[in-house]
């Protein structure tokens, strides 16, 4: 899967020494900031950066790609607020709710798969209601925080890890976390 050049909400995309401000980007402190999950463009001639959504919204079927992030869970089901769908190459718009199976005994023991507010790459696999699914390599975990000071955990030797609090935490991750886009990290703006 091609994912190198997409930005999550949140993600810096450059500095502002580099490029201007464009479309569904906001600057900060130094940096420019994707609002919008979408394809990072940078315009070298005129040195703007801007995030690229399709503007046609499109509903997600059994097999469609989708991102989004992990607002509730109630029961033993955890509910994704989905904000894109990757269709062929493009990211496009949505803005629908989706629910994923956990497999755990009680409702209480999920957090080594999901954390709220998670940010995920699930596969759909039901319509009516949308269920999607995070169990298989690619699909999984992108981003998550700590449960103790919500640093967000990077990746070392394979396991999740938060540099501020020196400890470890399981997620179900997807085989390319932390390596999602160009610039990787953000600074606590998710
Ligand atoms: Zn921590």
């Amino acid at each position: 899967m091609e994912n190198k050049n997409i930005a999550f909400p949140g993600d810096i995309i450059a500095m502002e020494e580099e490029y201007l401000p464009g479309k569904n980007t906001e600057e900060y402190g130094g940096n420019i900031y994707a609002t919008i999950l979408g394809k990072v463009h940078r315009d070298d001639k005129n040195l703007v950066v801007s995030i690229i959504a399709e503007n046609k919204k499109i509903k997600p079927s059994v097999g469609s790609i989708v991102y989004g992030k992990v607002i509730k869970v109630i029961n033993k089901e955890a509910i994704i607020q989905l904000s894109a769908i990757y269709v062929n190459n493009n990211i496009y718009p949505t803005n629908v709710e989706a629910r994923l199976r956990l497999p755990v005994q009680n409702k209480n023991a999920y957090s080594h798969i999901i954390t709220l507010g998670d940010l995920i790459r699930g596969r759909i696999t039901v319509t009516k209601p949308l269920y999607l699914t995070i169990f298989s390599p690619d699909l999984g975990v992108l981003k998550t925080r700590c449960l103790v000071c919500r640093k967000e955990l990077i990746l070392k030797n394979n396991i999740l890890y938060c540099s501020n609090c020196q400890r470890n935490e399981t997620r179900k991750i997807a085989s390319d976390y932390g390596n999602i886009n160009i610039f990787g990290g953000n600074n606590g703006r998710v």
